[in-house]
């Protein structure tokens, strides 16, 4: 079973997956503001700019933490669209 959890920022949704992860501790202290586990929900997205969480998620170890920038999808052209 997919224990997947998303947390939606305003620029950024971030996915964590509890069976993925190894509890390196990474996230907590290199962004404790985004990654704080006394807080609930303890993923805040809009806590730093989604560029810096999008770096220091790429740095977690297992993949547990995944991310899907809103701002670069924002940017992407829709071949749908009408003028
Ligand atoms: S950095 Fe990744 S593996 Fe480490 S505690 Fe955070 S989510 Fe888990």
């Amino acid at each position: 079973m997919n224990k997947e959890k998303v947390y939606f920022g305003k620029e950024i949704e971030v996915m964590f997956n509890s069976d993925v992860c190894i509890h390196s501790g990474i996230c907590v202290k290199g962004l404790p503001g985004v990654f704080n586990l006394s807080k609930r929900p303890w993923v805040d997205p809009d806590a730093d700019t989604s560029e810096a969480i999008a770096r220091h998620i790429d740095t977690c170890p297992s993949g547990a933490l995944t991310y899907k920038r809103l701002d670069e999808k924002n940017s992407t052209k829709k071949e749908d669209e009408h003028a």
